[in-house]
């Protein structure tokens, strides 16, 4: 496929290969860098993976070390042109998704963080918010389309700039650079050149407003935050700029950018108002595409920007899960029950149900519809015959029950009911996982041929940005389905599980450790 010549240009670059056959995909996610390079059909031909290491300082608190973030994207992204026997040359533009909110502060003349990341996942800062929303909940709900949580940037900024020595003298000299986890990889990439965000990663922030489209003075005084820190707003598809390092990538254009759980909906074809999927990683989040004006939701939904392309913005309500897949590692790392996540499947296969046994696993607290930082996690129903296996089959369940919660939410504000549901990412290799998602949720659930949507979607605004592919209408060609799951329990069982689930999920709430 030939590139458009006018990216060239923008880069001040010449036309060297004429022919380049692929997009590469960075997906940053929270356990694990990946990089997977696509085709023109949007077929994944090459990947590779490295998970890294979860640093968890006190109970509540989730780090990671942008330097390994970095060394990972890299080297997998090195590795799966290796695989696939490519060079820099056959690449047309390398598109960006990560995971968002996680937040890093770093030195702009020596491009050192000043403290490893603090992840979305980690709670440090709830009593913060906590304050900060019963003051002023609701001017930010309706300016940004979030709730105040430890979930979301701003909080992290701030503890970060109040507990690192001479942080905030340092911020209000204009010398420290922040970034959610795109900007970080980007400025890497470009050593130092760049320092941007998309306005899909900006506007979990706290601090950007969805309907002006600009950081909001009033958010930024409401959270200390100097403006001098701040990352420069683009679109989700452009030319950014040129890769300069590693030299093994050197000169590939940087056009895509999309926070994962938007580049998952852009990746899954989601393009028309009311088309909606949901992403099964480490959390869960239910993403429905809006149109082009945000919508405020009844039912605590987030109003958040889809991605921005040309001239438009595009909107999703949003559903989140903090602990998803999360809680199948958990079984694995904590319990010992477990040898690899994979092997949930077979272990909850081993017991026709769940024996009465719930599992909330509110480890962060509760996200959509609850929004509680105090939550933490329950198991109810044990008996003397409880075993491995029923924690396992009710680990796998409460992602679905879960997910219903959001579908729950996202049918109520938009006063209908999803006829099926796209779902992508890690867990939904797990058939009994999708199986049960379809029974519980009583709708078909549809598994796409390609699981990794997420770097699709990254992929696809790369892709759109340089002319590798015309238009979403051409994407939309490409997307096809894996395997449909229909509903097999009957209504009348679905519902009293799911009555069952609520009562756990009450005794969760509001549990303060
Ligand atoms: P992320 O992008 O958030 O890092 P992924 O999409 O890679 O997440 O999915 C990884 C998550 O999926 C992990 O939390 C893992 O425990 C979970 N997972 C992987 N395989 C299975 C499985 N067979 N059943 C359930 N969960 C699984």
């Amino acid at each position: 496929m030939k590139l458009a010549s006018s990216a060239y240009a923008r880069l001040g670059l010449s036309e060297t290969s004429s022919f380049m056959k692929y997009i590469l995909a960075f997906d940053q996610g929270t356990t694990s860098s990946r990089s997977i390079v696509f085709d023109h059909e949007g077929r994944p031909i090459s990947s590779s993976q490295k998970e890294y290491t979860q640093i968890y300082p006190q109970s509540g608190w989730v780090e990671h070390d942008p330097a390994e973030i970095w060394e990972t994207q890299i080297s997998t992204a090195v590795e799966a042109l290796q695989k696939a026997k490519l060079t820099r040359a056959d690449i047309a533009a390398v598109g960006i998704t990560n995971q968002r909110e996680t937040t890093i502060i770093w030195d702009r003349k020596t491009g050192e963080p000043i403290h490893n990341a603090i992840v979305w996942q980690d709670r440090r800062t709830a009593g913060f918010c906590d304050e900060i929303r019963s003051k002023h909940g609701d001017l930010i709900r309706d300016k940004t389309g979030l709730e105040v949580d430890a979930y979301f940037s701003a909080s992290k900024i701030a503890w970060l700039l109040d507990n690192i020595s001479g942080a905030r003298e340092r911020a209000n000299a204009g010398e420290l650079a922040f970034g959610t986890v795109d900007s970080w990889l980007i400025w890497k990439l470009t050593n130092g050149t760049l320092h941007i965000t998309d306005r899909s990663n900006v506007s979990r922030t706290l601090l950007f407003n969805i309907r002006s489209l600009s950081w909001d003075e009033e958010l930024l005084n409401i959270f200390a935050i100097p403006a001098a820190i701040l990352p420069e707003v683009r679109s989700s598809s452009e030319v950014f700029g040129a890769v300069l390092t590693p030299s093994e990538l050197a000169g590939i254009p940087i056009a895509g950018l999309a926070g994962d759980q938007q580049a998952a909906l852009f990746g899954q074809a989601c393009f028309s108002p009311g088309s909606t999927k949901n992403t099964y990683g480490t959390g869960c989040f239910m993403l429905q595409n809006v149109g082009t004006v945000p919508v405020a939701s009844d039912n605590r939904l987030l109003s958040t920007v889809a991605w921005h392309i040309g001239d438009t913005t595009e909107y999703a309500l949003e559903g989140s899960v903090f602990i998803g897949g999360a809680v199948i590692q958990w079984l694995r790392d904590s319990l010992g029950i477990i040898d690899r996540s994979s092997d949930v499947e077979s272990l909850a296969s081993t017991v026709e149900h769940n024996g009465g046994v719930y599992f909330v696993p509110a480890f962060a607290g509760l996200g959509t519809p609850h929004w509680d930082q105090n939550a933490r996690g329950t198991i109810i129903g044990l008996t003397r015959g409880t075993g491995a296996a029923h924690i396992a089959r009710a680990a796998v369940e409460s992602i679905a029950f879960q997910t219903s919660d959001l579908l729950t939410a996202i049918n109520a504000d938009s006063r209908s009911s999803l006829a099926e549901l796209r779902v992508d990412g890690g867990a939904t290799k797990n058939d009994l996982l999708l199986q049960f998602q379809a029974d519980i949720l009583q709708i078909p659930v549809v598994r796409s041929m390609v699981a990794e949507t997420t770097a699709l979607g990254a992929a696809y605004l790369a892709g759109l940005a340089v002319g590798f592919w015309a238009d979403k209408q051409e994407l939309t060609t490409h997307w096809k389905a894996d395997r449909t799951f229909s509903p097999q329990m009957s209504e009348a069982k679905a519902s009293e599980m799911l009555r069952r689930w609520h009562e756990a999920v009450n005794r969760s709430l509001g549990w303060s450790t």
